[in-house]
């Protein structure tokens, strides 16, 4: 892929890595027409892996596949296990992830007032920073509730809100095999996969991720940040 196709690409998937600036008005007249056709190009298949509820006991596990993969993920931490846990935090910063704010102690901001939504989002961003020194840029609801005054709330701040649309529903437990079949079944160009680093027992998670990869990788699929 030509360098104007990979920015071209950078553009036209949406959710693309804030870590790629782009100069959209140098570039825009060197693009191709293809660029303002189907959104992404058939043989670009790109996939985002997003750790929630973090950091944990588990997140080095995950870290180490994700290194020995070259692969980069985003990082939903939640503030308190941020400041619990502010070497791992550090750690996912420092290898080249995206940190994603999830909330202090993920509280559902469905129907929260105003100000417990503004608590929640402003605590965290002060915990994460304070343990990265990095301040996010992406908020992703807890249980992914949320309503249009919460959301508003997040955007206020300069937040970007992170869905999903693979779920492997790993927090529950399902055998490592089971979690790679259910990722690898669902997948399609541009998904964003839930997982989870924090939260409880996720060795079955890290136990499942190396395999994952690698079949996602064989299917011609390159990872970028959600
Ligand atoms: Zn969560």
């Amino acid at each position: 892929m030509s360098l104007f196709g990979a920015a071209a690409l950078l553009l036209a998937t949406g959710p693309a890595a804030p870590a790629a600036p782009v100069k959209p008005a140098a570039q825009a007249p060197e693009r191709s027409p293809r660029a303002y056709g189907p959104a992404v190009p058939k043989q670009a298949r790109t996939v985002a892996l997003t750790f929630d509820d973090g950091p944990s006991r588990y997140t080095p596990q995950i870290l180490a596949v994700l290194r020995r993969h070259h692969v980069h993920a985003t990082f939903c931490m939640l503030g308190d296990e941020a400041r619990r846990y502010p070497e791992l935090a550090r750690q996912v910063v420092a290898e080249g992830h995206q940190v994603c704010n999830h909330s202090r102690d993920h509280a559902n901001l469905q129907k929260a007032s105003t100000a417990k939504v503004r608590a929640e989002v402003t605590k965290a961003q002060k915990q994460i920073k304070k343990a990265t020194e990095v301040t996010p840029k992406v908020f992703r609801f807890p249980y992914g509730a949320s309503d249009s005054q919460a959301r508003k709330v997040v955007h206020g701040y300069g937040l970007r809100v992170l869905g999903w649309n693979v779920d492997p529903e790993d927090w529950t437990r399902p055998p490592a095999k089971k979690i790679t079949t259910r990722i690898t079944a669902h997948v399609k160009n541009g998904s964003v996969v839930l997982m989870h680093d924090g939260g409880g027992d996720r060795s079955h998670t890290a136990a499942s991720l190396e395999a994952t990869i690698t079949r996602l990788r064989a299917r011609g699929y390159t990872f970028v940040l959600a």
